[in-house]
């Protein structure tokens, strides 16, 4: 009700974040806070998102069955998952190997075998599998790498917390027409930093 309230109309969206239990991705310390409309610790100094806001970037991300995402910051896999409800299948990419080894523990736990994970730094994308039909980057960045740009499909969608002028963050909705890029403001956000390097 209160997703609704804000904005969230998309019924794919809501019934997605209805069937996904949110109290698997968080650790035990935190639990009984797993349905507030609040962003969580999982360690590492990082953080599972707030419900509303996994929401916003799922609707604007106007996903299909038939759609191929890339995700750039894995953390809990607790996006991951409602992305995985909702496509054909999602690649995830996180730096830190304990929040990967962790979330793909609770991906296979909740049966959704449509998931790829990996272990690297998500600014490179993933050559292999490219391209995508729909990217979202979970982890705040001043640009997007021309790796990404390269791997997003002609139409294809890109959601990501933009840094602005080193202070605020903005969420933007990015689409590539005839190999141009039109941007978009959804909200402002608070995300944890895009960092490159492995974290073994
Ligand atoms: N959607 C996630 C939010 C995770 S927070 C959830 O709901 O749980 C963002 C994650 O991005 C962190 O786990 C962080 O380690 C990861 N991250 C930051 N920079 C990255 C990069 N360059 N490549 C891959 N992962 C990155």
């Amino acid at each position: 009700m209160e997703l609704r309230e804000a904005g969230i109309s998309d019924s794919d969206t809501l019934s997605a974040l209805e069937k996904i239990p949110r109290h698997e991705f968080i650790p035990n310390s935190f639990i009984d806070q797993a349905y507030e409309n609040i962003a969580l610790p999982i360690g590492n100094e990082q953080t599972i998102s707030q419900p509303l806001i996994v929401a916003i970037m799922t609707q604007e991300l106007e996903i299909t069955k038939k759609h191929k995402i890339l995700e750039l910051g894995t953390g809990s896999g607790y996006q991951t998952a409602i992305l995985a409800k909702l496509s054909r299948r999602v690649y995830t990419i996180e730096r830190i190997k304990s929040l990967s080894n962790e979330a793909k523990k609770t991906l296979d736990k909740l049966r959704l075998y449509n998931v790829v994970t990996k272990i690297g730094d998500g600014n490179l994308g993933w050559k292999e599998q490219m391209p995508f039909d729909r990217i979202i980057l979970t982890a705040a960045t001043k640009k997007l790498s021309t790796e990404i740009i390269k791997q997003i499909k002609d139409n294809g969608i890109i959601i990501a917390p933009m840094i602005i002028n080193n202070e605020k963050q903005i969420l933007k909705k990015f689409i590539k027409i005839n190999n141009k890029i039109i941007e978009k403001n959804i909200t402002d956000v608070k995300f944890v930093p895009n960092l490159s390097g492995i974290i073994a």
